[in-house]
């Protein structure tokens, strides 16, 4: 196991992790206690071909066996090519297939955080990772995002108060493309910068990027990973670039990290879906899945076109709203003194839905926010829907 230089340093005082703390140190309590089976260690050996096993429990089929919790390693040598795009070098041993990246989520959070554990993460963000969290009974603090995403200087401020409170942040989770909910994409300059703060406070990053491949102008960008394998677990998935019915996402970490992801998988579901990994890996070995997601591409670039079209023509003075290069949202901010939870019922009375800002706030923030999805209605649904909540916000007393 390497640990970069800067994990070998001097300990800092704001520090709970001091910075020379090797990556176990980060492990929670219910990690520590996962170990490796005997009897899975040993079915690695009973696997060859000239051993009569006498050993496993598996039913005589020939197709859909069970596999290993990491996953099936042809579909890791696959992930390892998609990852390539964001610039990720990885090898299939530091990839584990998850559930969708919901399940490496909840994985990552298992084996990092014990109770009262600190997680800083961007205010807003993704509604069901702050359901993660609360179920490892974790702490989250939410730090301000801009147009170029989340602001260095409010992180750097939350993970020193969070020190001098005498709970210095753990992790930091972020979504640094076309984020959930508000379509930002964290800019190049920050992400150094990012990297540099989690460095310097000893704060491990949790990168969750299901939607770095849905570009609608620029190319991808370069994933956090990229630049620091060491400190970063990335997070991926097929369930927007190809089908999420599959239940197919993964995790990239540190090998000694992966270990024990894989432990908590085995604990979780003892090995995945034979079906659905092989559905996704045949896709990417036999069809052009590039030009595919290129037309892909293309085609929620028109819906969200189509929604930024519909927000000049029918938005009231006052709304102001997100312009994503890509993924499925726009983040709407209502004039002061509208509350979007009371907006809500007006909205569907009058047939069109958002979801507001309030559930992407651990911290009742959000009220004057509201999400619009611009992936799955048709473009003219999309115009229209846009109209309807036009015309109920231009109606509000
Ligand atoms: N992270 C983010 C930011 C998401 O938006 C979603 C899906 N809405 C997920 C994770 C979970 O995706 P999956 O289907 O891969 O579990």
């Amino acid at each position: 196991m390497r640990f970069p230089a800067e994990l070998r340093a001097e300990p800092r005082e704001t520090s709970l992790q001091p910075v020379g703390t090797p990556l176990e140190h980060y492990f929670s309590d219910s990690a520590r206690r996962m170990v490796p089976s005997e009897v899975r260690s040993l079915f690695a050996v009973a696997d060859r071909p000239e051993v009569v096993s006498l050993a496993g429990g598996m039913p005589n089929a020939a197709a859909l066996q069970y596999g290993s919790a990491q996953g099936d390693p042809g579909l890791r040598e696959r992930i390892c090519g998609v990852m390539a795009s964001a610039g990720i070098s990885a090898r299939p041993d530091e990839v584990l297939v998850t559930v969708g990246s919901q399940q490496a989520l909840d994985l990552v959070a298992r084996v990092l955080l014990d109770p009262g554990d600190t997680v800083v993460a961007e205010g807003p963000t993704y509604v069901t990772a702050l359901g993660t969290f609360a179920a490892a009974q974790a702490e989250v603090v939410q730090v301000g995002m801009d147009r170029a995403g989340v602001i260095p200087d409010e992180l750097a401020a939350a993970f020193a108060r969070s020190a001098a409170e005498g709970r210095p942040a753990k992790l930091f989770y972020t979504i640094p493309t076309f984020q959930n909910p508000t379509g930002v994409t964290l800019s190049a300059g920050r992400r150094r910068q990012i990297l540099d703060i989690c460095r310097a406070a000893g704060v491990l990053i949790v990168e969750d990027d299901p939607y770095g491949l849905l570009h609608y102008g620029g190319g991808p960008s370069r994933a956090l990973c990229a630049d620091d394998p060491e400190r970063v677990v990335y997070l991926g998935s097929f369930s927007k670039i190809l089908a999420p019915g599959l239940r197919i996402g993964w995790a990239h970490a540190p090998a000694v990290l992966t270990r024990k992801l894989v432990l908590a998988a085995e604990s979780a579901m003892l090995s995945h879906s034979a079906l659905a990994q092989l559905t996704v890996d045949r896709y990417l070995c036999t069809q052009p899945w590039q030009e595919r997601l290129a037309s892909v591409r293309t085609s929620y670039r028109e819906r969200r076109d189509a929604m930024l079209r519909a927000l000049s023509a029918y938005m009231p003075a006052g709304v102001s709203w997100t312009v994503p290069d890509g993924g499925f949202f726009v983040w709407v901010t209502l004039p002061e003194g509208i509350d979007a939870r009371v907006l809500l019922p007006r909205a569907l009375a009058a047939g069109v839905a958002f979801v507001p800002g309030t559930g992407f706030y651990a911290d009742g923030r959000g009220t004057r926010n509201a999400r619009l999805s611009f992936s799955y209605p048709l473009p003219e649904e999309i115009d229209l829907g846009v109209r309807r909540l036009a015309a109920v916000i231009a109606e509000w007393r």
